[in-house]
């Protein structure tokens, strides 16, 4: 049986990180078994769902490198869903019901009050009869088999529900739009899925599905159900980032794609999270067994850690362009070579270009001493040892150390008493430059 998977994004907002994960490890899994991937969108809600953030969704996941075999729009598979829920009607799989939202809370309430689960209790013929004539339109729901749900989830393993503990799900809407349930099994069936890769809370949504599955063509697929990610105390994600999108990570925290997905692949499993350059590895370490049923803590610093890391481990020629589009054309390897491990962010390197390019406004704050410094220089060619054998004669002649000594250096070299490393800086700079900044020149 060749592996088919889909990611089932709603276009109703921008791909946030928690989607993103779902859709990398879905694919993980799809690559690492050499199977089909669909990217199915899921924009049966006609009010929310929007164009911009299916095209927003799409560039996220090209972005992360994710490609996919097959897409498809479930707004454009009406009259398939229509035709199986005809079907479904004619076997009494789905029927109408007639309560109001107000009426369904109610019975809810009374329910709870009496200590009796919140469960939808069909209502008898009368009762229906009565709501017709009363000129109602109906909603619809799947009518559950009061018998074991069970299955082998990859992630959770033997997972059982009971069919009287479930409410029958609504699966049409009194507007006669049908919800997202019976859409998606139509959809996994007609596109033969073989496994659903999800977050867990869809868990008891896939023990109402398998019914939905075993009415239509008599067999669900396999499951496998991600635990959802939490902050890093271990709370829900936090309002900030429950909505941190990928658009966001890419455009605001300007962070490397491969940054998240070194983190996404591999949290909550039990191999190491390392910065990784490129997708193959994480394929070819890929397996569901891995992982496990804890939540996931994400953590941006460890985000950033990777991002830093695997920037350190670019080669030139992978940035150069963006660099280019950064305002920075003339920005070459020496230069990327020197500096591109003290960077966190690509965007970080604007700061080091100005600095070593100026304009910059030297702080000197007691000539004298910039002027002895000055002379201090030793010869060129410069490396990065050249700061610490300056720094040392600059010691011995002036007396001063620690922070008397770097302060004024830094400021007259940078016009600010914080930034890029000064060793690494120095020969970036070269001789003219300092000296010219220490004697505050034009430079
Ligand atoms: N559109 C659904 C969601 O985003 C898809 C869930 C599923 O994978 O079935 O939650």
């Amino acid at each position: 049986m060749s592996v088919k998977v889909r990611f089932a994004p709603s276009p109703t907002g921008f791909l946030h990180v928690g989607n993103a994960r779902t859709a990398i490890i879905t694919w993980l899994f799809c690559r690492n078994q050499n199977g089909h991937f669909l990217l199915r969108i899921d924009d049966t809600d006609t009010e929310r769902s929007k164009e911009e953030y299916e095209i927003a969704i799409e560039d996220g996941l090209q972005w992360l490198g994710l490609n996919w075999d097959e897409k498809t729009n479930q707004k454009n598979r009406t009259v398939r869903y229509e035709e199986i829920i005809e079907k479904l009607k004619n076997d009494g799989r789905v029927y109408a019901c007639y309560e109001t939202p107000e009426e369904l809370n109610l019975k809810r309430k009374s329910q709870l009050s009496r200590g009796v689960p919140p469960i939808y209790e069909r209502p008898d013929e009368e009762q229906i009869q009565k709501y017709i004539d009363e000129g109602r339109k109906p909603h619809w729901r799947f009518a559950l088999k009061p018998e074991p749900i069970e299955w082998e989830d990859l992630v959770r393993g033997s997972v059982s529900f009971h069919g009287k503990d479930l409410s029958d799900p609504v699966v049409i809407r009194e507007s006669g739009v049908p919800l997202y349930h019976l859409c998606s099994v139509i959809d996994d069936v007609d596109y033969d899925i073989t496994h659903v890769v999800r977050g867990e809370d869809h868990v008891s949504n896939t023990a109402t599905h398998i019914q939905m599955f075993e009415a239509i063509q008599g067999k669900a697929p396999g499951f496998a159900h991600l635990p959802l990610i939490a902050d890093i105390e271990g709370g829900k994600l936090s309002k900030r980032l429950g909505s941190l999108s990928v658009k966001s990570v890419r455009e605001e925290e300007m962070l490397e794609p491969m940054a998240l997905v070194s983190l996404m692949s591999r949290m909550g499993s039990s191999d190491p999270i390392e910065p990784m350059m490129g997708l193959t590895p994480l394929i070819e370490s890929f397996d569901f067994s891995k992982f496990s049923r804890n939540t996931p803590k994400f953590d941006m610093e460890e985000l950033l850690r990777l991002n830093s890391k695997i920037l350190h481990a670019t080669p030139f020629d992978h940035v150069n362009v963006r660099l280019a589009n950064m305002g920075l054309p003339d920005l070459d390897e020496e230069f990327w070579n020197a500096v591109r491990a003290n960077l966190v962010r690509l965007e970080d390197i604007k700061e080091w270009w100005r600095v070593a390019n100026g304009p910059v406004d030297p702080v000197i704050d007691d000539a004298d001493f910039a002027a002895a410094a000055a002379d201090l220089l030793p010869p060129a060619p410069w490396s990065e040892e050249t700061f610490k054998e300056w720094t040392g004669a600059v010691k011995e002649q002036t007396g001063r150390k620690g922070k008397e000594l770097f302060m004024p250096l830094r400021k007259a070299l940078t016009g600010m008493d914080h930034g890029p490393e000064l060793p690494v800086l120095l020969p970036l700079l070269g001789p003219e430059k300092v000296k010219s900044r220490l004697m505050k020149k034009a430079a």
